[in-house]
């Protein structure tokens, strides 16, 4: 039985709903921050249960115009973590600051512990990235900023729906990104993104960043760039954000089917389920030993298992003037050697999944 990482074509094989809003938006010719955008944000903020949402380019913009709009930039410091996918430090870098990291914790998320000695007079803000859909400890990371008065932006690209407490990831910070790339939770037909803040002044900021910093057709208030969030994609998302809740409960049940199958697998350590955490599961990462060897035989079965990531962030060849060694990080580096992640979409079947740990557990002698 073949287990595919993709679910695309199944998700989107009648497309017919979503087509048929697109002759209006064509004769309209209302392409740019035209209403179909502006009904997603309003939809968003509201699902999010956020007072504003603005939707842009991507989620790596989403990240990059938060940090400008709250004053980022040359010989500021943002501290994240080494372990993230690379668009959270390319955003950091592209305005100019300069990320300095914090080892993980066995959730795969920045340890809160291990921040305040990271924290220097060039520090302007927290970046805490809810890394595979794992909520990040943002009660403890906001004490901490609280204390060293931080402001905190939340990449929760990978963590749409996902809640500390009750309280939804992105609902925390200065500012929450999001992601709507395809291989994103909420996913649309190309790239786009979009931001959930609380406060008037940073939503004001963004909505000018993100449209060359006009603030009406003649008018430039600040110097901006253009990351606006198509209305094609904005048609795609408001179909897709009806779905939403449904694509999360799904994922969320097929992570619980996949834990039960491999507690008793004593090679494979599955990470801690706090109960004051909702999961959403954007990637199922378990840590195994012989991690290659069970690599290999799950794509020899036809289960397409993944590596997210196998080299951390610091050691890689753009990182070489941060300063950063082997060594620098030893919980996120030994979980480079031993991280796996298997399918658990959506559109996976009961059967699928029994395949997925059958194969694990044969791997094992289990
Ligand atoms: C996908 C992702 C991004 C960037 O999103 P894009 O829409 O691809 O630009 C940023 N951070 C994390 C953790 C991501 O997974």
């Amino acid at each position: 039985m073949r287990v595919e990482y993709s679910y695309l074509p199944a998700q989107f094989a009648d497309p017919s709903r979503i087509l048929s809003d697109l002759p209006a938006l064509i004769r309209s010719g209302d392409y740019t921050l035209g209403e179909p955008v502006r009904e997603f944000e309003r939809r968003f903020a509201q699902a999010m249960g956020a007072r504003f949402a603005i939707g842009v380019n991507s989620g790596t913009d989403a990240l990059f115009l938060s940090l400008v709009a709250l004053g980022v930039g040359p010989g500021d410091e943002v501290i994240t973590m080494p372990s993230t996918f690379v668009a959270t430090v390319g955003a950091i870098v592209a305005t100019g600051a300069r990320p300095v990291f914090v080892d993980v914790t066995d959730e795969f998320t920045i340890d809160p512990a291990k921040i305040e000695a990271a924290i220097g007079p060039r520090t302007t803000l927290l970046l805490p990235v809810h890394w595979a859909g794992h909520p990040a400890d943002m009660p403890e990371i906001m004490r901490i900023a609280e204390r060293h008065e931080l402001p905190v932006v939340e990449d929760s690209c990978q963590a749409l729906g996902g809640a500390v407490d009750g309280r939804t990831t992105g609902t925390f910070g200065a500012t929450g990104c999001f992601s709507l790339h395809p291989l994103k939770n909420l996913n649309v037909w190309g790239d786009g993104g979009v931001i959930i803040t609380d406060s008037p002044e940073i939503d004001e900021r963004l909505r000018l960043l993100r449209n060359h910093g006009l603030s009406d057709r003649d008018t430039v208030a600040c110097w901006g760039y253009n990351s606006r969030l198509d209305s094609l994609q904005a048609i795609v998302a408001n179909h897709l954000i009806e779905e939403f809740a449904l694509i999360t409960e799904r994922r969320i049940r097929n992570a619980a089917r996949l834990d039960a199958g491999l507690a008793d697998v004593a090679q494979i350590e599955i990470p801690p389920r706090h109960p004051r955490k909702r999961y959403v599961y954007h990637l199922y990462v378990v840590q195994a030993d012989d991690r290659d060897g069970l690599l290999e035989h799950l794509v020899g079965a036809g289960v397409e298992a993944k590596i997210h990531y196998p080299r951390p962030l610091h050691l890689q060849p753009a990182a070489k003037e941060l300063g950063y060694r082997e060594g620098s990080f030893p919980v996120c580096e030994a979980q480079a050697g031993r991280i796996i992640t298997l399918p658990a979409h959506q559109h996976l079947s009961d059967e699928q999944i029994d395949a997925m740990i059958e194969a694990v557990r044969s791997y094992y002698g289990a």
